[in-house]
């Protein structure tokens, strides 16, 4: 099995009622944990590269460890830039090898959103590379992306149609409460369903996909409290809720600070606990061994995507 793009895991999980998993790289621990749970669950993935990620590990190091775990796991494993904000950023990593980009536009004009989406679509659809556009804006900090609460603003049904017809893009984020980071609510969690609903009526058939969409797991919160870290008032979006978008038309589920709090939490305990070692390997590896557990459960009680690999 080579890369795939998202395109045939799109249509048979929105026929099959699913979502798939789309998680954060950043290193071989993270790589390695992931992939080894889809492995184990037998589940189609998307691993992820934000701008941040390729100027932290190197666009060459992430491909060759994404190619490796294709080459270990024999599963169908997308690779897929994660919030690019340029048409040259786009372009770099198609020609680099990636099998589908984010065109996000969502902070310019409806009408410039088109224009920068297009130009992108219709370089990466020459080389054979699927495309996701965003409309609508989440609020919450990820690596470069950061939108104020203020300035966050739900997705449009009445402008989906004219944005997809327009740009020919291949799936569409939408903003309906989810948020990057792990603070997503400070009252209770609500998810706008009702806009969801509307525009999978206007776009039967279509791939939807959600962001900021970790459920800030709170046995590993605690994990952090406990040995010595401090975020109170972290919260998520329940896995009910996730659960219910992933049977709608949601194929595509971001989870990236869920692996976050795993890895760090468990490496906190590892140290409170083990405060005289210094080998890497040995919180390294419990960090992965979590990373793995998260994601396990992640693809087969919120994601349904077991088995479909
Ligand atoms: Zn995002």
């Amino acid at each position: 099995m080579a890369l795939v793009t998202s395109k045939e895991m799109f249509k048979k999980a929105y026929e099959g009622g699913y979502a798939i998993g789309a998680f954060n790289v950043n290193n071989m621990e993270i790589i390695q944990g992931i992939t080894e749970a889809a492995k184990e669950t037998n589940a189609p993935l998307i691993l992820q590269v934000s701008a941040g990620a390729r100027k932290y590990a190197n666009h060459t190091y992430l491909m060759k460890l994404i190619e490796a775990a294709v080459e270990e796991t024999g599963l169908p494993i997308c690779v897929h830039l994660d919030h690019g904000d340029t048409f040259e950023l786009c372009k770099s990593c198609i020609d680099g090898g990636f099998t589908s980009v984010m065109i996000d536009g969502s902070h310019h004009s409806f009408e410039e959103n088109i224009k920068l989406t297009k130009q992108v679509v219709e370089y990466a659809h020459a080389k054979g590379v699927t495309v996701e556009g965003e409309l609508g804006r989440l609020a919450g900090i990820e690596d470069a992306v950061n939108v104020s609460e203020e300035d966050a603003a739900f997705t449009d049904p009445d402008q989906v149609e004219e944005f997809v017809q327009k740009t020919g893009v291949d799936s569409l984020a939408i903003a309906i409460g989810t948020s990057h980071g792990a603070f997503k609510f400070k009252g209770d969690a609500k998810l706008r369903f009702d806009i969801l609903e509307e525009i999978q009526k206007r776009l039967p058939g279509f791939p939807i996909v959600l962001h900021g969409a970790s459920s800030v797991m709170p046995e590993y919160v605690e994990m952090i409290n406990k040995f010595g870290g401090e975020m109170p008032g972290a919260k998520g979006v329940p896995e009910d809720m996730l659960r219910k978008a992933a049977s709608m038309a949601v194929c595509k589920i971001n989870i990236d600070s869920d692996l976050r709090l795993a890895l760090t939490g468990t490496i906190r305990q590892y140290f409170a606990q083990n405060p005289s070692h210094f080998d890497p390997r040995q919180y390294l590896g419990p960090a992965r061994a979590s990373i793995k557990e998260i994601v396990k459960h992640k693809i087969v009680n919120v994601l349904g995507c077991d088995g479909k690999a």
